[in-house]
């Protein structure tokens, strides 16, 4: 067995076709007819953007907008004046196009790669890809073509790059095994969209395996199984039939309602971070917006969004929600996240530091002109504010206060907001825990975000591995004060949702419905496989879970408890 990423779940059984790399080697000729080789090179041109394009429109087809425009701009880049140029002249020195096209791309190459920068180097890979495909034009090789694989197949390639996705057909390639990549890369992305089960990261895997044998790929796992016996065979597919029954199954949630087995209902959110993302939250039967983290508005860009841009992205994202709920959570920065033109210091402890509410509050400017911005979108559906990082009562109360500072500079002006929007806490640091009872008393609903609570109330860094064994929502702890939050918003008869990662967790739900939680906000391909397993504990069943959880003391015991629980 070979171990790598899970990227894209689900399960492929199949032969392997090898996308091996071509030999792009070549001798360099000497030139001594100019003008035929600058001929030769503008025809190779031509052809590439042709093929490019061709490749962008099947994508375009099979995947989307944005994957086709990361192919076009390959277009770009070989007819821009300066790289197009600086090839030719070379050419007029004398030099075979090969040569010409292999030494310009690696100049671009290693200065696109010595920026350090991850959007940069990006862009050498590109430029890789460029080269690459330009050579086998002029060297008259022609690819391995992903498109004529028969049913069955299971593509392993060293770097899956946008220019084979173009070639993929979803009804043939049954699996995706690849050397490098991560969850986030672009091959990882693109298997995603494809819903092919892919396995990245795999090391050896084009030299181990070769063309023809049969292979599985657990993209569940993030497990490749070679030379499977019969046996394997029968229980992987076996396997397979049941995700995909599972998926199928999925489909009779969408449209129907958020309920437990004994009636209960629930509000099914989701998380967004664009306008865009309200798209697939609709697509995905969301029922509102539990979070949107409106950092991204703020970040990628060198200056702060004006109050105007961000009112249009407000009233955007709520148009798209045709009304439903959408609760904006107010810049949240610092810690993981960088917008270098706010100038924020380095911090030894970033993630204690100066962010989110504290940094808002103290830059009240900006941060008014956000709270404008969402006011003036509220009068156009029902939109409620969230304050990040609350830890004391006076945050909660400064806040308000500069809300209702922002509401009456608006009445003066005669625009229109809704008076009476709703002004909540995400309960996500220890203190907030704590004092929720009395943070009750002031907020107009909670939402548990549970990524960061687990952090605190652990004292574990969400991102460092080494305390990864502390870092968990079933720390006993971390339950409790889940509990003590719903408890806490339930005395006070104010609704309290969940918008950490843990809210998807099937294992989690019957403890979320036994403390009373009212409403899950969840990443958009969650929202039908929640729905489901709300729908499968009644509250006595869900209490009876919780009662013995609760008497637990430590997480590895609760969690051997709730698997067999499920
Ligand atoms: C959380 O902390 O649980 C949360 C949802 O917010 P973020 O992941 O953006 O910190
Ligand atoms: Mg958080």
């Amino acid at each position: 067995m070979l171990k790598g990423i899970g990227a894209s779940e689900g399960i492929g059984i199949g032969r392997v076709m090898m996308v091996a790399e071509q030999s792009l080697d070549y001798v360099p000729k000497d030139v001594t007819d100019v003008d035929a080789e600058l001929e030769r090179f503008r025809n190779a041109v031509d052809e590439f953007c042709n093929n490019t394009t061709e490749q962008a429109d099947a994508i375009r087809k099979s995947t989307g907008d944005k994957e086709a425009e990361i192919l076009l701009g390959h277009i770009t880049m070989i007819r821009d004046p300066f790289m197009n140029g600086e090839i030719e002249n070379l050419i007029k020195a004398e030099q075979c196009a090969e040569k010409a096209v292999e030494q310009i791309c690696q100049m671009f190459i290693d200065m696109f790669s010595a920026t350090g920068d991850e959007v940069t180097m990006q862009r050498a890979t590109d430029v890789k890809d460029i080269r690459d495909g330009m050579l086998a034009i002029l060297l008259g090789i022609h690819e391995v073509k992903i498109s004529d694989a028969p049913a069955g197949t299971v593509l392993v390639v060293k770097e899956l790059t946008p220019s084979m996705t173009a070639g993929i057909n979803k009804e043939n390639i049954v699996g995706i095994v690849t050397e490098t990549g991560s969850q986030t890369s672009h091959s990882a992305i693109l298997a995603r969209a494809l819903e092919i089960p892919a396995v990245l990261s795999v090391s050896g895997a084009v030299t181990s395996l070769s063309s023809g044998e049969q292979i599985i790929v657990d993209g569940s796992e993030g497990e490749v199984i070679t030379a499977p016996a019969e046996d394997v065979i029968a229980e992987y597919t076996a396997k397979r039939d049941s995700f995909l029954r599972d998926k199928r199954e999925l489909e009779n949630y969408r449209g129907q309602k958020t309920v437990s087995a004994s009636g209960e209902e629930y509000e099914l959110f989701c998380n967004i971070g664009t306008p865009k993302d309200a798209t697939k939250a609709m697509a995905a039967d969301g029922e509102g917006v539990g979070l949107f983290r409106t950092e991204f508005l703020f970040m990628d860009r060198n200056v702060l969004p004006t109050e105007d841009e961000q009112f249009e992205a407000y009233k955007q994202a709520s148009l798209i929600m045709k009304g439903a709920p959408v609760i904006i959570r107010t810049l949240d920065i610092g810690g993981d996240k960088e917008i270098p033109y706010l100038g924020l210091e380095k911090e030894e402890n970033p993630f204690m530091g100066f962010r989110a509410i504290r940094y808002c509050l103290k830059n009240r400017d900006m941060f008014k002109s956000q709270l404008k911005a969402i006011l003036r979108a509220s009068a156009f559906g029902d939109i409620r504010i969230m304050f990040p990082l609350i830890t004391t009562v006076d945050e909660l109360r400064d806040g308000k206060a500069l809300v209702e500072e922002a509401k009456s500079d608006l009445r003066v002006s005669g625009i229109a907001f809704d008076e009476n929007i709703k002004v909540g806490v995400m309960t996500e640091t220890a203190s907030s825990g704590v004092i929720a009872d009395m943070l009750a008393e002031e907020a107009d609903f909670f939402s548990i975000g549970t990524n960061d609570l687990t952090g605190y109330t652990m004292a574990a860094d969400r991102g460092n591995g080494d305390v990864a064994y502390l870092y968990s929502p079933f720390q006993p702890s971390v339950i409790r004060m889940i509990k003590r939050i719903i408890t806490c918003a339930s005395e006070a008869g104010i609704p309290v949702g969940m918008c950490g990662e843990a809210a998807a967790n099937p294992m989690m739900i019957p403890l979320l419905i036994s403390f009373g939680l009212t409403e899950f906000s969840v990443s958009a391909p969650s929202v039908l496989k929640v729905r489901k397993n709300i729908a499968k504990w009644t509250k006595s069943e869900a209490d009876a879970v919780a009662a013995k959880v609760l008497e637990m003391k430590t997480e590895a015991e609760v969690v051997a408890y709730l698997k067999t629980a499920l």
